[in-house]
């Protein structure tokens, strides 16, 4: 009785915290409306442009308020192409692009340092603050699978955006410094959902988009794009007590505490199952989580847990939220920071000090030059390799514990390194 009443409470708790920060339509109808101008004002210099939103915000993942994020595509150039502009002409095509913008929009600032060039906008009359980029072909296909997953599964949003509230507080999300990413939990979510619940479990992500990355066309690319097949449910889906949204969330945490082996194991969105460490790398990292992008199959999501006290912190936090299921606590409390909150106390997890984030730790900068990979430790400059500030990419903490693909995996763009071809270009699914 006692489990049963505590899983509908927080069905109950998930659906009415969606309701509280999901954007109004308003919110919606305003950043349409600013897409739909900067669409209009680029299409007066490049008429083959096409202005596409990605990322929460359009992936209906994304809690209200949460910035929206927009691409500049070429119709005219072949996916390829699209994927590997060079920095500078990225940044040539946004000094274009902000002589456009600039009598609309405030220019607030032009990031032309990091690894994906970026103007920040604000549009004082409609109130929505806009990052816009060159896009890549990858930011477009990880944004229809998300929502992909969304519409197809009801149960889907809530979920995402329990995990999400879960981790903010908790102070487990934030990729700069060490833990994981929105994407990463949603990514994270996906996986529990497609490979550990008997009812209507949500197919791979090559099963659904397989065909789509084979297009070379940018606009066949999108035109299919908004055609992705509805997926069929049965028409008991969702009744059963077992697979509610709280049931799931309880799972959820469970799974990650308890069943899924970090050590050996890899998430995978792509397959819909764990693939093996040891296959999937040429250089596993055993501490850490790691999760396949189900696009860039050379990209570890996990790889931005720099330093084992991050992993510990996820494990902890996992652990600590399925303990509270099973004492019968409400969502508030789960999510809740207290006393048992890292961050309650300090603003760096690893030394528990309170002057730096995690990222500038000193501890950190002891390990690089003990591992004598750093060739510098001057802190003047930004890293155009994780787009971070305070190092160079010689010093990145992306960079400290990557991993390698195997040969087979790596991908084969025309003339270009491993790491200059990452930045947005499609590969054919193994
Ligand atoms: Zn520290
Ligand atoms: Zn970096």
């Amino acid at each position: 009785m006692g489990a049963a009443n505590s899983v509908c409470k927080l069905t109950i708790d998930s659906m009415a915290l969606l309701e509280q920060l999901e954007p109004n339509a308003a919110e919606l109808a305003s950043k349409r409306a600013v897409c739909g101008r900067v669409q209009e004002l680029l299409a007066l210099e490049w008429p083959a442009c096409r202005v596409l939103p990605f990322g929460s915000s359009e992936s209906g993942l994304g809690f209200g308020g949460c910035d929206l994020d927009l691409g500049i595509y070429f119709q005219n150039v072949d996916v390829d192409a699209q994927g590997h502009f060079s920095p500078q002409e990225r940044i040539e095509l946004l000094t274009t692009a902000c002589e456009r913008l600039g009598g609309a929009f405030e220019v607030r600032q032009f990031i032309r340092n990091a690894r994906v060039p970026v103007i920040k906008l604000w549009d004082p009359k409609r109130q929505v603050a806009c990052d816009v980029c060159v896009g890549g072909v990858n930011a477009l296909l990880n944004t229809a699978l998300l929502k992909f997953y969304g519409l197809v599964d009801p149960r889907v949003r809530p979920l995402v955006f329990a995990v999400k509230y879960w981790a903010k507080q908790r102070g487990i999300n934030d990729s700069a410094n060490g833990t994981l990413s929105s994407y990463g939990f949603s990514l994270l979510l996906i996986f529990y959902l497609q490979s550990h619940q008997s009812e209507a479990p949500l197919p791979s992500a090559h099963a659904i988009f397989q065909s789509l990355q084979s297009q070379t066309k940018i606009s066949v690319l999108l035109e299919r794009l908004r055609s992705v097949p509805a997926m069929e449910l049965p028409s008991t889906f969702g009744t059963s007590e077992l697979n509610s949204v709280g049931a799931l969330l309880a799972g959820f945490f469970e799974f990650y505490a308890h069943r899924f082996n970090v050590e050996d194991e890899v998430v995978s969105v792509r397959t819909g199952s764990a693939l093996s460490k040891t296959t999937k790398w040429s250089h596993p990292v055993s501490w850490r989580l790691s999760i396949e992008d189900p696009f860039e199959l050379a990209h570890d999501v996990g790889r931005v847990i720099f330093h084992r006290n991050g992993q510990e912190l996820l494990r902890s936090e996992f652990q600590r939220a399925c303990d509270l299921v099973e004492g019968d606590r409400r969502l508030e409390d789960i999510c809740s920071p207290d006393h048992t909150s890292w961050n309650a106390m300090a603003t760096c997890y690893i030394c528990r000090g309170r002057d730096h984030a995690t990222r500038d730790c000193g501890q950190l900068a002891h390990q690089r030059l003990q591992s004598g990979r750093a060739s510098s430790l001057s802190f003047l400059s930004d890293c155009w390799y994780c787009g971070e500030y305070g190092h160079f990419k010689a010093a990145c903490p992306m960079l400290f514990f990557r991993d390698i693909p195997r040969p087979m995996e790596l991908p084969k763009p025309d003339g270009l390194s491993a790491v200059e071809g990452r930045s947005g270009v499609v590969h054919p699914l193994t």
